[in-house]
């Protein structure tokens, strides 16, 4: 940090600005952009870079308005190489574990326990640079998509009969007795990396911070790369103060959620259920500790999003022209019930962080569509409709749908 602090705060805005989704490699890449503050050892030969990050910021104008909060944005996150977050922290790791090896470092292969999208980066980055990639999941839990990216990139794919904590039991143990090398966020290589999320948001508004960051959390590694981001930039002078963070959680995956509110700073594990948000049924999460740091940090808050608040939320957002997520839709089930009880409000800028891809979660999507989803209300459904080759039953359908003309919703500019 006294090295980094040579250059003020405003310098180092300007040359964050220069570098942005350039072109001169690797610093169009929103992590490699600003490697002085994530890795400024990891040499360029050794950099795998698949142009992470500068993921655009949605205005969720339409969907805001509706809640009453029209300063509404979502980071979408999950616009990336493998479709998830995961890929910020996945260069870092990756790159300085080739430079590691080139320098001696004996690794068999590279491991984590994932649900879904770190074993999906991982094994990307990993035959990006030509190295083994061993992945353990929960057997049956995780989307088809996700399942078939490390198969397609030729990682060794073990779906072990257990949740994503029993999973990650077995990687512990794995490292410990040096057969691997460990991927999970544990490695700090993966916070350094996903931490220049908090920096692209205030970049993006440029350089000014919102009031609220929204997350969708599991093993919470994500929380704590959030608040390692806003904590450098405020001690490099590049913002002068803090947005209060609100962590999401699945109800059915909320360990954090219970310690928290019952005043708690240690966080009990509990038996995950499973929830549609699968990426974060995880009951016993690694880097609770510095969450609540982060929590601590960012005058933060704990909220939880059941199924059927997690369902309407995606229906709802996905009407206003976002494709959100299971985990995306906890983050803003959660949203609206913060501004029900008045604790954000209409004045409020707010920033909801996508963190993956929908299109990674087709069965989630088409499950809601086609009413499969037993017990869950699913009224907001669209299932296509089949239909004979006859122009007049065309027509009809037509006409039943839109019986008026439409009426476009303004899009005002954005406020401030
Ligand atoms: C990994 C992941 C999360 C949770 O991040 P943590 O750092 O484990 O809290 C949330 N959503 C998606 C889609 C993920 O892949």
């Amino acid at each position: 940090m006294d090295a980094l602090k040579s250059r003020s705060g405003g310098a180092w805005m300007k040359l964050f600005d220069d570098r942005y989704k350039g072109t001169l490699w690797p610093y169009g890449s929103g992590v490699w952009g600003k490697r002085e503050w994530v890795m400024p050892q990891c040499r360029d030969e050794h950099i795998v870079s698949t142009d992470e990050g500068g993921t655009n910021l949605f205005w969720a104008n339409r969907y805001g308005s509706e809640l009453g909060v029209p300063d509404l944005w979502v980071k979408m996150c999950g616009n990336s190489h493998t479709g998830s977050f995961k890929d910020l922290g996945m260069t870092v790791l990756v790159s300085v574990v080739r430079q590691a090896i080139s320098e001696g470092l004996q690794v068999n292969a590279i491991c984590c326990a994932s649900t879904g999208d770190t074993s999906a980066a991982l094994a990307a980055y990993g035959a990006a640079a030509g190295l083994p990639v061993v992945v353990l999941l929960p057997q049956g839990k995780i989307s088809t998509a996700q399942l078939i990216q490390p198969i397609a990139h030729g990682a060794l794919v073990l779906g072990l009969d257990t949740d994503f904590d029993g999973c990650m039991k077995i990687v512990q143990q794995l490292a410990e007795e040096q057969i691997v090398y460990l991927a999970n966020s544990m490695n700090a290589l993966r916070i350094e990396g996903q931490k220049t999320v908090a920096i692209e948001i205030v970049q993006q508004f440029d350089w000014e911070v919102p009031d609220w960051i929204i997350l969708p959390s599991g093993n919470l590694g994500n929380a704590s790369a959030l608040y390692a981001g806003f904590k450098m930039m405020k001690e490099l002078g590049v913002i002068s103060r803090y947005p209060r963070l609100a962590v999401a959680q699945s109800q059915n995956a909320n360990p954090l959620y219970l310690a928290w509110n019952a005043g708690k700073r240690e966080v009990e594990p509990v038996v995950a259920k499973p929830t549609l948000a699968s990426a974060i049924q995880i009951g016993n999460p690694v880097s609770a500790p510095r969450a609540i740091k982060a929590l601590e940090g960012l005058d933060g808050i704990v909220e939880q999003a059941s199924e059927q608040e997690l369902c309407d939320a995606a229906a709802r957002a996905d009407r206003t022209g976002m494709y959100c997520c299971p985990h995306t839709a906890v983050g803003l089930a959660v949203l609206e019930k913060l501004v029900n009880r008045g604790v954000i409000t209409g004045s409020d800028r707010v920033v909801c962080i996508s963190t993956a891809n929908g299109l990674k979660f087709t069965e989630f999507k088409a499950s809601y569509h086609e009413s499969k989803l037993p017990g869950l209300d699913t009224s907001q459904k669209n299932p296509a409709k089949p239909l004979p080759p006859d122009f007049n039953r065309v027509v009809d359908a037509i006409r039943e749908r839109f019986s008026s003309a439409a009426k476009a919703t303004v899009t005002r500019p954005p406020p401030g």
